[in-house]
């Protein structure tokens, strides 16, 4: 045999008991209707017993009333005749009365007189047929010196019926003797329809019955099929007893016998629904308890894991909220911060004036500015730091305003690093400078190095020319015109470096793009060819000029050629291209306005540059090459920056490497 086994999952389990549940109702409710119908039953059927026993009554006091009337017609002593007459008149009232007789003691017939509703009754048969049982009432009734009823029998009659009678003898007696008897025969069947009351029969049949169920008589309505409802009462009269039976057709109850049921059948209905919508409620309240128990737990981990401070003010100025990273910022714990009210525990006394003023004003509806404002807090161990302040109103869900929420970033941090790249700023830009009078140096020392060299010559043969006999003057003058220049030369060059330290402007002039080319294109060929290179300009016919040191800008666009062929110089780089473009730079250009800048760019299909040498390119002194100096890209960006313009590197598409820098055109 398989037991039952208890549901393991929850929802099985749940399941189960809701099954349970549902079948203990309906069980409930048809043990209910099973009970309503069994009272019902009851109810018809006492109703049914306590009619037949109005019956038995109806009939009891029916047959002494007669009884009681037909000792009455005897109470004037009358002649034979004149008790006819009377009889004859009371006949005429009593249906259940087939015939009364006056007889001797003897039990010869006086008098007689038959039902006038009727033939005579022993027509066919005669009287003598019931002597026995006349007799033998009148036997009974001697001995209870009273009325007595003979055993019924059945009378035949002349139409082919017959019917069920009964014979009452009620002795006379006079002086103490018997004077005779009063014999009546009574119809049973009358008797039902005379004696019985009319309510009786009404909805039922009323009948006299033999102890083994046959009807005698019977009276009512007459139906078809079994009776469902039967009642038995016995008529106990002196002499004799009969069973009178009261059956009903009346209807089983139905499955709603009453109203009562109906409701109780209604409400059990509408409490397993309530219940139904009860737990369904349950369920959904669960689900969403549980929803917001989850949304809870993610605000908080939300809260609790941000790294900017919050805090909630109510309009007061006392704290109501502040989440970890806040009591991590200010040292102190949430217990010593909530509540509190101004000044706050985190300002720094000297400046908690200030702080409350600023506080007054913000409480007075001032909303603060809405990038934020920057302000000192001090930590539980007396430190100070900077800190940045975002404050917005806290708004409620109807709309009104609690309080202030703010978030609190620690600015310490940042203001190290700023601090930090600043010195590294100072320390690059001192650094560059001195990389600039390096390079002016090497400048200056190459430049000046052939006129120097040149004086130094031509002095030296004026020197011979002098000790020399020969002397030639116009020699001698040649000579010293040739130092002459080289000095002005030299000293040219001083003043150009002199003119770039100083960064005058007044050396800058308006150039043509073109003509900027033009000057570099027999250098960078002469390197091109001996590298292999194939060199392309882009320039558009309609560039404007721009306003720059000419001698520089020539500079910078050679030192990134170079730098772009000098990258394509590698074994395994079978196309080099180098590309010089020069474009309109900035956003407007699909307006078609001159931006007032000019792009240069220097394209290349080298190697291009790698993350860690871009991170030092314009470091002075930084080179990847053997005989490099590590000065040319810094040198380039500081000219480019003195002009006011930007220079910057990308790579290139499919390969290599982009150098762009702007100059402004002229206006
Ligand atoms: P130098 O040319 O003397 O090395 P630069 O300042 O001009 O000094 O260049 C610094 C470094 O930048 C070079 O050594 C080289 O590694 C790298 N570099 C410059 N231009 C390019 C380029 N077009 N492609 C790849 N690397 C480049």
């Amino acid at each position: 045999m398989k037991a039952l086994r208890w549901p393991r999952s929850p929802a099985g389990h749940r399941w189960f008991l809701w099954g349970l549940l549902l079948g203990l109702m309906l069980l409930l409710l048809v043990t209910l209707v099973w009970l309503a119908g069994r009272f019902e039953a009851s109810q018809v059927q006492e109703k049914l017993e306590r009619d037949a026993a109005d019956v038995v009554n109806d009939i009891r006091s029916g047959l002494t009333r007669n009884v009681q009337s037909l000792q009455a017609l005897h109470a004037r002593d009358p002649s034979p005749s004149s008790w006819a007459d009377h009889a004859t008149q009371f006949m005429g009232e009593h249906r259940e009365l087939l015939r009364v007789e006056w007889r001797t003691p003897a039990m010869d017939t006086l008098a007689a007189v038959d039902s006038p509703f009727r033939p005579p009754a022993f027509d066919m048969l005669g009287r003598g047929y019931a002597q026995a049982d006349v007799a033998l009432g009148c036997a009974t009734a001697r001995r209870f010196n009273g009325a007595a009823y003979s055993t019924n029998y059945f009378l035949p009659q002349k139409d082919g019926l017959g019917m069920e009678v009964m014979e009452v003898c009620l002795p006379l007696a006079a002086g103490g003797g018997i004077t005779g008897y009063v014999v009546a025969t009574y119809s049973l069947p009358e008797i039902l329809a005379g004696l019985v009351g009319r309510q009786l029969t009404r909805s039922q049949e009323v009948s006299f019955a033999e102890a083994d169920g046959a009807r005698l008589a019977l009276n009512g309505v007459a139906r078809r099929g079994t009776p469902v409802f039967t009642a038995r009462q016995l008529l106990d009269l002196p002499g004799n007893t009969l069973v009178v039976r009261v059956d009903s057709w009346r209807g089983a109850p139905g499955v709603f016998p009453n109203l009562m049921m109906a409701l109780v059948t209604l409400m059990s209905l509408a409490l397993i629904t309530v219940t139904v919508l009860l737990a369904r409620d349950t369920r959904l309240r669960q689900r969403a308890e549980r929803g917001l128990a989850e949304a809870l737990a993610f605000r908080k981990a939300m809260e609790d894991s941000l790294l900017t401070g919050l805090r909630a003010r109510d309009l007061q100025g006392r704290i109501t909220y502040v989440n970890p990273a806040f009591c991590q910022m200010v040292g102190f714990t949430v217990d010593e911060l909530a509540d509190h009210a101004m000044p706050a525990p985190y300002w720094p006394p000297d400046l908690a004036e200030e702080y409350q003023q600023r506080q007054e004003v913000r409480l007075a509806g001032n909303a603060p500015p809405r990038e934020g404002f920057s302000s000192v807090f001090m930590r539980k161990d007396g430190t100070r730091f900077p800190v940045l302040i975002i404050e917005a109103a806290l708004i409620d869900a109807q709309g009104t305003q609690t309080g202030w929420m703010s978030a609190v970033v620690d600015l310490t941090e940042q203001r190290r690093i700023e601090e930090l790249s600043r010195t590294s700023q100072d320390r690059l830009q001192a650094t560059a400078r001195l990389a600039t009078v390096g390079e002016m140096a090497s400048l200056l020392s190459h430049e000046l190095n052939q006129p120097l060299a040149a004086i130094s010559s031509y002095a030296t043969g004026s020197l011979n020319l002098l000790q020399a006999d020969a002397l030639d003057g116009a020699d001698l003058a040649m000579a010293m015109r040739r130092i002459a220049e080289q000095a002005e030369r030299a000293g040219k060059v001083i003043r150009s470096v002199h003119d770039f330290v100083r960064r005058r402007a007044e050396a800058r002039e308006a150039v043509a793009p073109q003509t900027l080319l033009d000057a570099i294109m027999p250098l960078v060929e002469l390197q091109a060819r001996k590298l292999g290179v194939q060199v392309q300009t882009e320039l558009p016919a309609d560039l404007p000029a721009v306003l720059c040191d000419r001698t520089m800008v020539e500079q910078v666009l050679l030192n990134l050629a170079r730098n772009a062929m000098q990258a394509m110089d590698q074994p395994n780089i079978s196309q080099r291209l180098l590309v010089l473009r020069v474009s309109q730079a900035g956003a407007n250009l699909r307006a078609s306005q001159p931006s007032g800048w000019l792009e240069f760019a220097v394209l290349d299909q080298g190697d291009g540059i790698s993350e860690d040498v871009a991170l030092r390119l314009f470091t002075p002194f930084f080179t990847t090459k053997l005989e490099g100096m590590g000065l040319g890209l810094s040198l380039c960006r500081t000219v480019v920056e003195q002009h006011g313009g930007f220079l910057g590197f990308e790579a290139n598409y499919p390969r290599g490497t982009v150098f762009r820098f702007t100059l402004p055109t002229v206006k």
